[in-house]
C-alpha cells in the first residue's frame, strides 16, 4: 500500500466488526458533504428524466445497440468514445487523488452519500448518536420495533427509487414508469431494480464502512498515487500532544499539555471509527467530519482552529504555510498525470468533431469477381451498407472515383433516402469500359455523401479481367 514517498497508511487493525454510530458534525465539511450529496442525487435521479429532441436524452438501450447522450447516438462500433471516456474517467480520478486524495471518497462516492443520506433517516426515526446506541441495547419493545421497522421502510422505499432510476438509464424510464404502475414490468428490468435496490440497503444500511474497508477496488490501489505532497486530513500531532483533559481557563502550557482536550469528539463523529489521532490510516475516506467536530471544540475552548485540518506529509513536516503547500501542486507526477489527460481529452474531442454520423461498409460480390457486358463494358458487383446513424432522414448521394471511365451502372439509383437511425444494404455494379485500364486489380474509392452528415470515402478494388 505504501512506498518510500507514501504516507504510510495503517492497515484495517481488525477484522471484526464493530457497530458504529457516528455522532453528526457541523461545520463547513458538513455542509460541502451535503451540497454533494443535493448535486450528485439531482444528477443520478433526474438526468433519466431530461428529454433531448423528443427522446431520453441520455439512454444506454442495451437492446437495440445503441447509446444516447444528449445529441450524441453512438453504435457498438463506435465502442471507442466509450473506452475513451473511461479512460479519461479513470486518468481524471488518479490525478485528483494525486492531488487532492480521498476526497472523492469523503464528498461523491455512492457509498458516502448513500450512507449519509441513511444515516440522516435513522437519525430521524432512532435518536442521536447516544440515542441510538441506548436503543439497539434495548430489550425489544413496541417503541423499538415501530421506529426500526419506519426507517426500514424509509431505507427500501429509497433503494427501489435508486434501483428504478438505474434501470431507467438502461429502458426508457418513462415507459418503464408506466409499466411500474400497472404492474407489468418485465422479468429482466425486475430484477435489476430489485438487485440495485437491495444493494443500496444493505450497502448503506448494514455494510457502510466495511464497503470501503474490505470491498473497495479504489481504497486499495490508491495509495500508489499518494506521496508526501497529497492533500489529507491530518491531526497536527506537535500542537496537540501532549493532550489531556483540563478546565477552559486552566494554564495547561505550564502543565504540558498540548492543544488537545482528549474529548474524542473527532473519534465519535468518524463514519469509519477510527481516531485520526493516531495518524494516517487506511479507513480515513477525508471526509473531514473529524475537521468540524475538533474545530467546535477548538472554538468552545477559545483555542485556534486546524488541530486536524487538511494538509499534506510535507506541509505538516516542513511547517509550510498554504501558499508553500499550494506550489507543490504542480509536481512531476501531477503534470505527467495532467499531460497524459490533456492528450486523451484533445484526442477524444477532435475525433468526435471529426466523426461522421453515418457508416458505411462496402463488400465485394465474391462470387462474379468481374463480368463483360453490353455496350462493351466490364463490371463488378458490390454490397454498400449504409447505417445513418443521426437521428433525422437523410439522402445519400452515391458517386466512385479512382479509374478514368468507371461509373455506376446505369440502372443503380445513385441516391438513397433512409429514415433516423435506419440501414440498409444497397447493390451496386460499377462500369468500367474495356481496354481503358491495364488487366489486374485497381484502387478505387466510393464516395457517399448526405448534404447534412458530411461525406464518407471507403477504398475498394475493381478487378478488370486478362
Ligand atoms: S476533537 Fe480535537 S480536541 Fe477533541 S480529541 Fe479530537 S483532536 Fe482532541
Ligand atoms: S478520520 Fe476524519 S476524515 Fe477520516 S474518515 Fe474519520 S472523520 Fe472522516
Amino acid at each position: 500500500m505504501s512506498n518510500a514517498s507514501t504516507p504510510a497508511l495503517k492497515p484495517p487493525r481488525d477484522a471484526g466488526r464493530r457497530k458504529i454510530y457516528p455522532r453528526t458534525a457541523k461545520g463547513i465539511y458538513t455542509r460541502w458533504r451535503w451540497f454533494f450529496v443535493f448535486a450528485t442525487q439531482l444528477f443520478y435521479y433526474g438526468m433519466p428524466w431530461l428529454q433531448w429532441g423528443g427522446r431520453q436524452a441520455m439512454l444506454f438501450d442495451i437492446e437495440a445497440r445503441r447509446f444516447y447522450i444528449f445529441g450524441l447516438v453512438l453504435y457498438p462500433q463506435d465502442v471507442f468514445y466509450l473506452t475513451a471516456l473511461l479512460i479519461i474517467s479513470a486518468l481524471l480520478l488518479f490525478l485528483f487523488t494525486a492531488v487532492a486524495g480521498r476526497q472523492w471518497c469523503g464528498y461523491t462516492c455512492p457509498q458516502t452519500v448513500y450512507t449519509e443520506i441513511f444515516l440522516w433517516v435513522e437519525e430521524k426515526f432512532e435518536g442521536n448518536r447516544a440515542q441510538r446506541m441506548k436503543l439497539d441495547a434495548s430489550p425489544l419493545s413496541w417503541n423499538k420495533l415501530r421506529r426500526k421497522a419506519g426507517k426500514h421502510l424509509v431505507w427500501i422505499a429509497i433503494g427501489l427509487w435508486t434501483g428504478f432510476t438505474f434501470v431507467g438509464y438502461f429502458t426508457p424510464i418513462r415507459a418503464l414508469a408506466a409499466d411500474v404502475l400497472a404492474l407489468s414490468v418485465g422479468s429482466w428490468s425486475l430484477f435489476w431494480i430489485l438487485f440495485y435496490g437491495f444493494a443500496t440497503w444493505g450497502n448503506a444500511g448494514f455494510m457502510r464502512e466495511q464497503v470501503c474497508k474490505y470491498m473497495c477496488p479504489y481504497a486499495r490501489f490508491q495509495g500508489a498515487m499518494f506521496d508526501r505532497d497529497t492533500l489529507i486530513v491530518t491531526y497536527v500531532k506537535s500542537r496537540g500532544e501532549q493532550r489531556g483533559k483540563r478546565s477552559k481557563t486552566a494554564d495547561y502550557k505550564a502543565q504540558g499539555l498540548g492543544d488537545c482536550i482528549d474529548c474524542t469528539m473527532c473519534v465519535q463523529v468518524c463514519p469509519t471509527g477510527i481516531d485520526i489521532r493516531d495518524g494516517l490510516q487506511y479507513e480515513c475516506i477525508s471526509c473531514a467530519a473529524c475537521i468540524d467536530a475538533c474545530n467546535d471544540v477548538m472554538d468552545l475552548m477559545g483555542y485556534p482552529r486546524g488541530l486536524i485540518r487538511y494538509s499534506t506529509e510535507a506541509a505538516i513536516d516542513k511547517g509550510w504555510n498554504t501558499r508553500q503547500m499550494l506550489r507543490r501542486v504542480l509536481r512531476p507526477r501531477v503534470l505527467v498525470y495532467s499531460t497524459v489527460l490533456a492528450v486523451a481529452v484533445v484526442a477524444l474531442v477532435v475525433s468526435l468533431a471529426l466523426r461522421t454520423p453515418f457508416k458505411v461498409d462496402i463488400i465485394r460480390d465474391r462470387v462474379t469477381l468481374a463480368r463483360l457486358v453490353k455496350g462493351g463494358q466490364i463490371e463488378n458487383v458490390y454490397r454498400l451498407h449504409i447505417q445513418n446513424a443521426t437521428e433525422h432522414e437523410q439522402t445519400f448521394t452515391l458517386a466512385v472515383q479512382g479509374l478514368p471511365g468507371l461509373a455506376l451502372a446505369e440502372d443503380v439509383q445513385p441516391r438513397v433516402v433512409l429514415g433516423p437511425e435506419q440501414s440498409a444494404s444497397v447493390p451496386v455494379q460499377l462500369h468500367l469500359p474495356v481496354d481503358t485500364v491495364a488487366p489486374g486489380s485497381h484502387r478505387i474509392h466510393f464516395v457517399v455523401s448526405a448534404p447534412a452528415a458530411g461525406t464518407v470515402s471507403e477504398k475498394s478494388v475493381f478487378i478488370v479481367p486478362r
